[in-house]
This record gives C-alpha cells, sequence and structure tokens, in this order.
C-alpha cells in the first residue's frame, strides 16, 4: 500500500541506504541481484524494477526475457558489512512477468503456491533447518579443500580456531534478524553448524538464501572459504542440512496430541506417511548436485534408505524427543546445495497428500540401518534412496504430485539442467579410474 512505501522509503532514508540490492534465486538456488542505488528506492517499491531473465539459470528463453522485481517490503534488511554512513540494504523478491503475472520459473512462486495449498485447510507450513558447511583455507584468492581447524563434535578452543570466525558471523547474522538458536563445530574437521529458529517456510527459504550469503561473506572477510558443497571430502562426513517440520493450525502444532501414541497426532503421522511416499521424487529437489548423491551413503550420519524412527539417525526422517509446541518431523536427506524453494515446496506437497489421502506410514525402524543386510531391508520393506542425480530425476518426472507442484516450466527447465550436468560428468573420465584401470589393463 501507498502507506507502508512511503514509511518504508523513510526508513532507507534514515538508516543511510545509499545502495538497494534486490534478491532473488535462480532455479538452482544461488542467489543473484541487482543493485540500485538508493534514490531509485520509490520507483523499485512501486512499480518494480525490469531486468533481463534470459541469461538465468533455468528462466526464460531469449524473446521473452523482460522480466519485473517486486520487492517484498518484509524482507527489508541493512546488510552489516560495510560502513553505517553508506549502508547497503536488501530485499527479496517476487518475479513478475512483463504483464505483471507472477513468473512460474520464480522458485519463490513455486513455495507460494504450495504454502496458499496447505492454507486452504487451514494450516500454515514451519521450517527450521540446520546448515552444516565446512570452513576451508584459501590460496591465492582462490578455495581450497584445506582445514582451518582440526576440531571434531562440540569441540572448545584452542582446537576449535574457527570459534572466533563462527562468534562474529553469529553477531552478523543476528543483526541482520536471525535468532540463533545453537551453533557448533560438527564431526568433521573444519565443519561447523549454525542453527536458526523455525519460521514459516517462506520466510525460512528467504533466510537459507542470506544464510549462506551472509555466511560465506563473513567467511571471506577472515580469508576463508565457506563451501556448502555436500561432500568436499571422500572419507569424512558430508554437510547436510536437516529440516525440521512441523504444521501450525489455528495457532497450534497440529502435530501433538497428547493422547496419542508416542503424542504424535494423526496428521504428524500421515504428513511423515506422504514424505516417505514421495521421498524419491523429493531426493531430486532436496539433493540437486551430482556430489549430493557421495553424501547420500552408509556410515556419516546421512539418509540412505526410506525410513522413519523416534530415535535412529540413519532413518530419513526422524522424530525428536520435544513434545507441545516443539513436536516436530526432522527430514534428514537434504544438503544445504539445495534450493530451499523447492524443496520446501515438495516436501509440503507430499506432507499435504499424506493429510488428504491418510497415507499411513510403514512401521518405523528403530535400529541402525545401516547395519542391516539387504534380505532384512527387503522384509522390513525398506527402501533405498536414489543413488545418483540421474536416477532421483527420473523419479520425479514419474511423480505425477511433485511435478504437478514444481509445476511445468520448473519440471522442463529442471531437466535441461539435469541432461546437460548429468552428460559433462558422465563423459569425464576422472582420477579414480585411471587409479583403477590404467596399470591393471
Ligand atoms: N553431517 C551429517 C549429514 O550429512 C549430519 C550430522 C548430524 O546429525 O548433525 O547429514
Ligand atoms: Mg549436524
Ligand atoms: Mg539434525
Amino acid at each position: 500500500s501507498r502507506d507502508a512505501i512511503s514509511e518504508m522509503l523513510e526508513r532507507i532514508e534514515q538508516d543511510n541506504v545509499r545502495f538497494l540490492r534486490l534478491q532473488f534465486t535462480d532455479l538452482l538456488g544461488l542467489p543473484k541481484n541487482v543493485a540500485i542505488p538508493a534514490k531509485q528506492a520509490e520507483k523499485a517499491l512501486t512499480g518494480g524494477i525490469g531486468f533481463d531473465g534470459s541469461s538465468i539459470e533455468g528462466f526464460v528463453r531469449i524473446e521473452e526475457s523482460d522480466m519485473v522485481l517486486r520487492p517484498d517490503l518484509s524482507t527489508y534488511t541493512l546488510l552489516p558489512w560495510g560502513s553505517r554512513e553508506c549502508a547497503e540494504a536488501r530485499f527479496v523478491c517476487d518475479i513478475c512477468k512483463a504483464n505483471g503475472m507472477p513468473f512460474e520459473g520464480d522458485p519463490r512462486y513455486v513455495l507460494r503456491k504450495a504454502m496458499e495449498d496447505a492454507a486452504r485447510d487451514g494450516y500454515v507450513f514451519n521450517t527450521g533447518p540446520e546448515l552444516e558447511f565446512f570452513l576451508f583455507r584459501m590460496l591465492e584468492g582462490r578455495p581450497t579443500t584445506q582445514f582451518q581447524d582440526v576440531g571434531g563434535y562440540f569441540d572448545l578452543a584452542p582446537t576449535d580456531l574457527a570459534e572466533d570466525v563462527r562468534r562474529e558471523i553469529i553477531l552478523a547474522l543476528t543483526e541482520m534478524g536471525f535468532e540463533i538458536e545453537a551453533s557448533h563445530h560438527e564431526v568433521a574437521e573444519s565443519q561447523h553448524e549454525i542453527d536458526f529458529k523455525y519460521s514459516d517456510a517462506l520466510h525460512t527459504a528467504d533466510s537459507v538464501i542470506t544464510f549462506k550469503f551472509a555466511v560465506k561473506t563473513m567467511a571471506l572477510m577472515r580469508g576463508l572459504h565457506a563451501s556448502f558443497m555436500a561432500k568436499p571430502i571422500y572419507g569424512i562426513c558430508g554437510s547436510g542440512m536437516h529440516v525440521n517440520c512441523s504444521l501450525a493450525k489455528d495457532g497450534k502444532n497440529a502435530f501433538y496430541d497428547a493422547d496419542a501414541p508416542m503424542q504424535l497426532s494423526e496428521t504428524c503421522m500421515h504428513f511423515i506417511g506422504g514424505l516417505l511416499k514421495h521421498a524419491p521424487a523429493i531426493t531430486r529437489l532436496a539433493n540437486p548436485t551430482i556430489n549430493s548423491y557421495k553424501r547420500l551413503v552408509p556410515g556419516y550420519e546421512a539418509p540412505c534408505y526410506v525410513s522413519w524412527s523416534a530415535s535412529n539417525r540413519s532413518a530419513l526422517v526422524r522424530v525428536p524427543a520435544p513434545r507441545g509446541n516443539s513436536t516436530r518431523v526432522e527430514f534428514r536427506s537434504p544438503d544445504p546445495t539445495c534450493n530451499p524453494y523447492l524443496a520446501f515446496a515438495a516436501m509440503l506437497a507430499a506432507g499435504m497428500e499424506g493429510i488428504r489421502e491418510e497415507i499411513e506410514p510403514p512401521a518405523g525402524v528403530n535400529k541402525n540401518i545401516y547395519h542391516m543386510t539387504l534380505n532384512e531391508r527387503k522384509r522390513d520393506g525398506i527402501a533405498t534412496l536414489p543413488g545418483d542425480l540421474a536416477e532421483a530425476h527420473r523419479a520425479l518426472l514419474a511423480d505425477d504430485l511433485i511435478c504437478k507442484a514444481l509445476g511445468p516450466h520448473v519440471v522442463e527447465a529442471l531437466t535441461s539442467v539435469v541432461d546437460a550436468e548429468w552428460d559433462a560428468y558422465r563423459t569425464m573420465v576422472h582420477p579414480w579410474e585411471i587409479d583403477r584401470y590404467l596399470a591393471t589393463y
């Protein structure tokens, strides 16, 4: 509205903002932005800012490339690095076509649609992600895979040399409005986790993009590279982005039922049923890189089988102990390379089908699935997650519900991305093959 816009313009002036970054996300989940001088703020906030979408991954063909960025006023954030006198702020934007209609290839729109669909039954989808990442040394301006520290799980300084960097990162995130709940050194050398408070999925997806961008910026200011790659180093843990999911209805947590078995409501059980049913297709979105599948292997606390559990960390879906308003299910396959908008949209669509169709999940598996044989898994009906990106993509194409949630534009664009990526990988001769075959044959 007019009032909200003039209020915002006033705020921009009071904050001494000289530049505005208009942020959006491509289909790969990479942040993009157009920077404009603050003088253009009024124009941007009233009519949006035009840009050429043709060179953005998965966006549009050349002949229909005129796009408009519409800043979402509620996402105004001052960027904490840089000077106070000449500040920068950013807005997350929705993307419209030249005719003013929402653009079907905007990941934010895909998630909005999924949230609107859940809202028809009175539900708000809340997500709380746990992002893990590595801090690597830089050499001559380029990132390496050299560790910055040799700490381990929950280690304290002086082993945890990264503690200062992590503290600075957290201070910056806090200034940007993040409510940080916990942070710790992760299992691997130089690996860290920072958790922030859950929120509705759209807001959380915005936050995930902002988080990665802020962590990278703060690390770089310390001469380090923050990598959110899923499995940067063979033989040690990869980085996950567990997503804690819950649904709220009438302001209450719909997953909690004091009288139900394990105090988990039917809604919760059906949501799990839907998640498990569509797990193969969701994998394509939760784990979108070729490298993602090197993380989904036994032995590193990452899931590889389709199961749920109230306790075991080898399961795809785990139900953490807290109940009442904190009741949630932890979906453990996503990694931080995912496009959070698309991953959340797929998860929600699956969960909502579970609720509407009353899909009962199979019995929970409370033993370590890594230690079960193939036959034991077969007997217990435990399927395996897709083993590589091509398989995951086929699973997506075979899943009408998830394809419908994404819309044909996104499915088509994701298909061309996978085709190109998979061919490049498939035709490459990797060092492993040389080691294995060169001398032998
Ligand atoms: N790093 C593990 C993963 O790849 C997760 C460790 C944990 O449970 O926090 O998912
Ligand atoms: Mg962790
Ligand atoms: Mg976790």
